[in-house]
């Protein structure tokens, strides 16, 4: 039985091994059994599952997993959690835990070696610092992933899962909406922590896509454009994209291609779905690109 996941043992190993959070990476132990329940639950961890935790901390949410699922692998950056972790997961012969940045680590190594080269679900509550690299790696990185379940700033998730219109809408959304589908599972106060966070949390479930939800002919002259669209998004598209010469577009051909498509010519990024800035990334790659 997982015993971690409460306040008074969360304090009881770090007291242990004399240890406190460290700020530097991202540390904040999640104390709150319904919330490690409701995360394992979200991912659908099953014994036919291996699952990638990215960030085991002193291994609580470890625990949950290693109770559900065929086998777990845990990365964890900060050595000296390593031997916490060979104690709180001594009860558990299906958790291997690799010492390792996960920004460096060989994902499709791991995926290949423990699980066959067969999908993998990642589940995590994630370090803060670098929520956005570690989403990026793992989709970006083409390895098999089956879904993604995470705990994330409120902020971040409110911008994984809005479409146009909206202030939170922006690349990371148009990001998450290429590779996957985005669903917030529940909020999560930061009394639910120690130390607690100065920002709400969430957790969302990202199902990745089989195949991509828009064709476009060049995926990375598309995600230029949704950079640069959102870098300065108070400037209408016709301005910051042909500030961009790595774009190689004149003013006029974002706006004859923006009419081309029934949309306003002073138009901003904001108001693009994924759908037109694909359509608009083909058009702007064969009029000028
Ligand atoms: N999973 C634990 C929990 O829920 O209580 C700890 C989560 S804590 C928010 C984030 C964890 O990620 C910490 O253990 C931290 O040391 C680790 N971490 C930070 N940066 C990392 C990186 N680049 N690679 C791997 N782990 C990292």
């Amino acid at each position: 039985m997982a015993y971690l996941g409460n306040g008074a043992k969360t304090k009881e190993v770090l007291a242990k091994y004399n240890m406190s959070a460290k700020k530097k990476f991202g540390q904040n132990f999640l104390i709150n059994e319904i919330v490690l329940d409701g995360i394992v639950d979200a991912a659908g961890v099953t014994r036919d599952d291996c699952v990638l935790e990215i960030g085991p901390g002193i291994g609580t949410l470890t625990q949950y997993l290693a109770e559900s699922a065929g086998r777990v692998i845990a990365v964890e950056i900060d050595k000296t959690l390593i031997p916490v972790l060979e104690d709180t997961l001594s009860e558990y012969d299906n958790v291997t835990v690799i010492n390792e940045d996960v920004l460096k680590v060989d994902i499709e190594a791991i995926v290949n070696e423990y699980n066959g080269g067969r999908p993998i679900k990642v589940v995590a509550n994630l370090p803060y610092y670098i929520t956005t690299p570690i989403i990026m790696k793992l989709f970006e990185s083409g390895v098999p992933i089956e879904s993604v379940t995470v705990m994330v700033q409120k902020e971040v998730a409110d911008r994984m899962v809005m479409g146009p219109g909206s202030k939170d809408y922006g690349s990371l959304s148009l990001a998450v909406a290429y590779y996957a589908e985005a669903q917030s599972v529940m909020d999560v106060s930061p009394s639910c922590f120690i130390p607690q966070p100065g920002v709400g949390s969430a957790v969302v479930y990202l199902k990745k896509h089989e195949c991509a939800p828009v064709q476009v002919k060049d995926e990375k002259y598309m995600f230029e454009i949704i950079r640069t669209a959102f870098n300065q998004r108070r400037k209408t598209l016709s301005n910051s994209l042909s500030n961009n010469p790595s774009l190689r577009v004149t003013r006029d051909q974002v706006q004859d291609a923006l009419v081309k498509m029934g949309i306003d010519e002073k138009a901003r990024g904001e108001v693009l779905a994924l759908s037109q800035f694909a359509e608009l990334s083909d058009i702007l790659q064969s009029s000028g690109a």
